[in-house]
């Protein structure tokens, strides 16, 4: 099926987009923008909004599942959208989830959700066993390139403090201690936070939630960073007024996550590699700005996100094709990840928010 779609494509746009990677065609190719929008906006067209009682009739629960409505915006109607699933090569499926979105404010969510409680189920394998090699690598290459992004943020750090929330096997927390940052982190899976130790000298990752940690409780924090957390947080609110109450004056959150206004979402639909095992919520630059402004924030600023390779100069792409790409990725949705800077007041804004877009909240 996927080489009758690329045969396809090479006859309709030539070759001339060979070198391009996948994630970066659906942006450059004449034409192809619009014609995803307009698949986009049929898709919302065709599919039906309902009641949560008849959603419910309709969708099986699983054990550590509940039925949940809009946490942005408490619109209880539902609008299935996407069922992502993986499959075996002899195609029983490994895992699958329903996504909907919410009729009022677009918010993409996983609906039945996991219990906030049976979090840990999803954790609960050995999973840091391949967070090593050519993986930490690039891993360590894009959280380069998005501190870059938001310089001067991460430029020096000076003693800060520094708090990654989820911070795996502490591939970020070993930049942050480079960079001079005074950085601890938390993590779910007691196997990451043993290697991350191992990897950290100043740094220190603990395992367990933020309150029950008394030097990360204490807050006070200037950088909190949540790297591909975001989208598995089962109580966001919660979550997010815990982190603007651990961050002091000046502070500010940064967030790494999947796009859900990605054209690449609208391409691929339920096959977009956001849809992935562990992930709940799916947020873009329209309903993260509800999340912040409900939880006491004071504002955000976006950067786009061209591609882990493009920014990195290694994908060969022509001038034209590159300055297509960064218009028609700036110009849209931001691109395929989100990336955003969220102040915690007007000191933090005043501090770090020169020179870009910020959206306040008051
Ligand atoms: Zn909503």
């Amino acid at each position: 099926m996927v080489s009758v779609k690329r045969a396809v494509a090479r006859v309709l746009y030539g070759s001339r987009f060979d070198r391009v990677p996948w994630g970066q065609r659906v942006y450059i190719r004449p034409g192809e923008r619009h014609a995803r929008e307009l698949q986009w906006r049929l898709r919302l067209g065709r599919a039906p909004v309902m009641s949560l009682d008849e959603y419910r009739a309709r969708v099986p629960l699983g054990e550590i599942e509940e039925f949940i409505t809009c946490h942005l915006c408490e619109e209880t109607r539902q609008q299935p959208l996407f069922q992502p699933a993986e499959r075996k090569p002899g195609g029983k499926k490994v895992w699958t989830y329903h996504v909907v979105r919410c009729p009022s404010c677009g918010f993409l969510y996983r609906n039945p959700n996991v219990r906030p409680e049976r979090l840990g189920d999803l954790y609960a394998g050995n999973y840091s066993g391949f967070l090593t090699g050519d993986y930490a690598k690039d891993r360590q290459r894009r959280y380069q390139l998005t501190m870059d992004s938001f310089d001067p943020v991460f430029a020096e750090g000076n003693k800060r403090r520094l708090f990654d929330f989820g911070c795996g096997a502490g591939l970020f927390l070993q930049l942050a201690e480079q960079r001079g940052f005074d950085a601890c982190g938390v993590d779910l899976s007691p196997d990451s936070v043993a290697l991350a130790n191992e990897r950290l000298t100043s740094a220190t990752a603990y395992f367990g939630a933020p309150e029950q940690v008394p030097k990360i409780a204490a807050g006070g924090f200037e950088v909190i960073t949540l790297w591909s957390v975001l989208a598995h947080l089962p109580r966001p609110l919660d979550d997010f007024t815990r982190f603007r109450g651990l961050l002091g004056p000046g502070g500010v959150l940064l967030i790494f996550t999947v796009n859900a206004r990605s054209l690449l979402l609208k391409a691929q639909g339920a096959k977009w590699s956001g849809f992935t095992k562990n992930h709940l919520m799916f947020y873009s630059a329209d309903t993260l700005p509800t999340l912040l402004r409900r939880t006491g924030f004071a504002g955000v600023a976006f950067e786009p996100f061209y591609g882990d390779t493009v920014e990195a100069g290694t994908a060969e792409l022509s001038g034209r094709q590159s300055r297509r790409l960064h218009r028609a990725v700036s110009g849209s949705d931001g691109g395929n990840m989100m990336r955003a800077l969220a102040f915690a007041d007007d000191e933090a804004i005043f501090r770090w928010g020169a020179g870009r877009e910020v959206h306040r909240f008051v």
